[in-house]
């Protein structure tokens, strides 16, 4: 009597993975973009058709993980002294803040598709569709 073994899991390049979602393209193929507009998600890639969100609420749990990141610089700058002498002074540490936690919405977001990505693969559901046929991930180093 044969054993049951179950079927190897393909390799997933994690660091490639991310870095694509990072350069706001397909987390499978790094080919198809992330966003049509500023953080609108397409529904699916245009290259390799891969559905980018099964659940928006999946990628929105990462996304709030993301926005601390620029957050938490502040509240680093603070504990160690950064103290407003002026307002102008303020105003400029809040800007400082603002400008880069906007300028990489985008950035953390396609970051947080690829982790959802990353998330489908490695905690498999069976009704999710991208588990329906075997996926390949080529390595072109992008
Ligand atoms: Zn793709």
């Amino acid at each position: 009597m044969a054993a049951l073994t179950p079927e190897p899991r393909p390799k997933i390049p994690i660091g490639l993975v991310l870095r694509r979602g990072l350069r706001r393209r397909c987390p499978r193929c790094g080919e198809g973009p992330l966003f049509r507009r500023w953080i609108e998600v397409h529904e699916r890639c245009s290259a390799c058709g891969l559905l980018y969100q099964t659940d928006h609420g999946d990628t929105w749990g990462f996304v709030l993980i993301m926005d601390r990141v620029p957050l938490f610089i502040g509240i680093v700058l603070v504990y160690f002294g950064f103290r407003s002498t002026s307002m102008t002074l303020g105003i400029g540490f809040l800007v400082g803040l603002l400008v880069p936690l906007i300028a990489t919405t985008p950035n953390r977001e396609g970051l947080a598709i690829a982790m959802v990505y990353l998330w489908r693969i490695y905690l498999p559901d069976p009704s999710d569709p991208i588990h329906q046929r075997e996926y390949v991930i080529e390595k072109r180093g992008n």
